[in-house]
């Protein structure tokens, strides 16, 4: 009796694998056809066609005539396997430095609805953060029709998150220190009955560039994301690199200049203290706190060829490219994204970093790597968000109800 239940348990085990990997393919391709699912996934087209049925009476899938615009194959026409809209989705929550943001996301990374409120955070109160975020995700919720179920909140916070439980160990651009932010978002958020998880921001984007923009198709990968604070996100063999606790990337606390300015961390001649927003708004002549403003009015000085804005630009992206150097000769990546300030200021840093790796980097993993900007620009960091949030349920596909256990109370029950 014992030696069948363990079979039926593998058995179960592969199922869920199998749910997993089936719902993982949508998540990151267009609507697949049957055929195309069991190709890829490598089992049967019986498999197939059951898996697929679970996923559509969990609500998660819909199967849909292939459209008329792409050319049939003699023979059957085989309907395409989609993600259904109401199906599972996220709360994708951004805590930057100078704005919040906020974004309900479909599986398959869809943006379904987004705001964003321009403020300055820092030394802002968590409680007065969570606040700003309610006044700005309940407008957004209303206003969405055929809406997905919520099944997480993910949230992006510029600092050393503690992969174990969450906490804000450190977000030295906000001022927080130990701060269970997860659980303030929790309080304020109830009524959606969702689950709560806080990334860092530059993993976050890492993660969401690598499935689905800059880093697609590479093993290993770094995404630099700087705004105030800069971080990386650094992708090994095709895992993020999170450290004994959660806190590896922080690149910006590198020193490179020993007795150099102080940093935000305490520390001086930290590369944030050199290369960060603060630090090229002093450097063009503007207010270090000035902000995205600032970064707005230095970023079209600079397209007017405004020398001191220019020279600002190239002494930051010289700074980063002695950063990135010592980063390609320690990971010896396949490709290098920047993202957030970096990556809108991209045309005037990639010749100066690319000059600084030229100088600092070994040849041959100098050679290989490929220096570009992030793909999915500000939406990085919701998309990251949203992918934390969705993980149980792209892990098991399982845990999203059937859809007749939904139906509301006096609903007309089959049996
Ligand atoms: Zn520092």
């Amino acid at each position: 009796m014992r030696m069948h239940g363990e079979i039926e348990g593998a058995q179960a085990e592969i199922r869920r694998r199998n749910l997993s990997r089936m719902l993982r393919e949508l998540h990151v391709s267009r609507p697949l056809s049957r055929s195309e699912l069991a190709a890829r996934l490598h089992v049967d087209r019986s498999t197939v066609a059951s898996l697929v049925s679970e996923l559509v009476g969990r609500g998660i899938v819909l199967e849909r005539p292939r459209s008329r615009l792409v050319p049939q194959s003699p023979g059957r026409p085989s309907p395409v396997v989609e993600l259904r809209q109401s199906g599972p989705g996220a709360l994708a929550l951004d805590i930057a430095t100078d704005w919040l943001g906020a974004a309900v996301v479909g599986l398959g990374g869809k943006i379904i609805a987004s705001a964003r409120r321009d403020l300055s955070l820092s030394n802002a109160s968590p409680e007065k953060v969570v606040a700003d975020l309610a006044g700005i995700v309940r407008p957004l919720l209303a206003g969405i029709e055929n809406a997905p179920r919520l099944v997480g909140i993910g949230v992006s916070v510029p600092g050393l998150v503690r992969a174990e439980d969450g906490r804000v160990h450190a977000a030295p651009a906000l001022g927080w220190r130990d701060v269970a932010i997860g659980e303030l978002i929790k309080e304020e958020f109830a009524d959606l009955g969702a689950s709560v998880c806080i990334g860092n921001d530059a993993d976050l984007a890492a993660s969401a560039e690598y499935l689905r923009g800059a880093g697609r198709g590479t093993g290993n990968f770094i995404c630099i994301w700087g705004e105030v604070g800069l971080g990386a996100g650094i992708v090994v063999d095709g895992r993020l690199l999170s450290g004994a606790a959660g806190y590896a990337g922080e690149i910006g606390h590198m020193t490179i200049e020993p007795g150099g300015d102080l940093c935000h961390c305490g520390a001086r001649g930290c590369l944030e203290s050199v290369v960060g927003e603060e630090a090229l708004l002093r450097r063009s002549g503007r207010d270090p706190l000035g902000g995205t403003a600032a970064i707005e009015d230095l970023v079209s000085a600079a397209d007017r060829g405004d020398e001191v804005a220019l020279s600002a630009l190239v002494e930051s992206g010289r700074g980063l490219g002695i950063g990135i150097a010592g980063l390609v000769n320690i990971f010896n990546p396949d490709r290098v994204a920047l993202g957030g300030l970096y990556g809108r200021v991209y045309r005037y840093v990639r010749a100066p970093i690319l000059l600084e790796l030229e100088a600092r980097a070994m040849p041959a993993p100098r050679a290989m790597v490929d220096l570009v900007t992030g793909r999915l620009g500000g939406n990085a960091l919701l998309l990251g968000a949203a992918e934390l949030a969705l993980g149980p349920t792209l892990d098991d596909p399982a845990i999203a109800p059937l859809l007749q256990e939904q139906a509301p109370a006096g609903a007309v029950h089959h049996p």
